[in-house]
């Protein structure tokens, strides 16, 4: 699939996601407050566009949403600098880490990775990206996550402990950014499980709406 931004479509590159980057989300899941970011990866072909059902994987029981702001990086290099680090947003998004708790939490407590229970096919709902500018205030985007029409996570990046800018330069130092590389940047508090036929929708003032079917 590609990305969708404006009348322009993009081929995914990487997806880094960034864990416990709320303190009331790490709080819910016992994790401690981290003092640099929790990176982890998933595979591009794991993205699920608006429009397609959310398949349950197959090996493992409880299957979490995790409604994320997403970034869509639009040059290649490092970023400089956290104030220069905006240069590199193409566009911004909502998005799903499809996340197997009861998976990851057997792996967190063996001290293994967390692959299999994140990166696994259809775990990245990505919804259609909105034109990056600068006006834009990367510290207050507010967004919603409801399961069913229920209100299950309300989030705002001014709650974020590394702020989307952080995130970037702190990705740049260890990655050189590319074109079509995403950043799911963290959930906030509210997770739970979804099953077969619910209707997750996320939205944002920024966005728009997205929704998805889990099958
Ligand atoms: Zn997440």
């Amino acid at each position: 699939m590609n990305l969708i931004i404006g009348n322009e479509s993009l081929p995914p590159t990487r997806i880094f996601c960034i864990g416990r980057n709320y303190i009331k989300h790490a709080k819910e899941l016992n994790n401690e407050i981290p003092s640099r970011p929790v990176i982890f990866m998933k595979p591009f072909t794991s993205l699920v566009p608006v429009g397609n059902e959310i398949q349950f994987p197959k090996h493992g029981k409880d299957l979490h949403y995790e409604s994320e702001i997403v970034i869509l990086i639009g040059r290649e290099g490092y970023a400089k600098s956290i104030e220069e680090s905006d240069k590199f947003i193409k566009g911004l998004s909502l998005g799903l880490d499809l996340t197997l708790r009861d998976v990851q939490k057997e792996l967190k407590q063996k001290g293994l990775p967390w692959e299999i229970s994140k990166s696994f096919e259809q775990s990245a709902a990505i919804g259609k990206f909105v034109q990056f500018s600068p006006e834009i205030d990367l510290e207050n985007i507010e967004f919603r996550c409801f399961v069913n029409g229920e209100l299950r996570q309300t989030g705002n990046s001014q709650n974020m402990i590394f702020p989307i800018k952080k995130l970037i330069f702190e990705i740049s130092k260890i990655w050189k950014l590319l074109p079509g590389d995403l950043i799911y940047t963290g959930t906030p508090e509210g997770v739970g499980s979804l099953k077969k036929g619910d209707k997750i929708k996320i939205r944002s003032k920024l966005t728009g709406s997205f929704s998805w079917i889990s099958k």
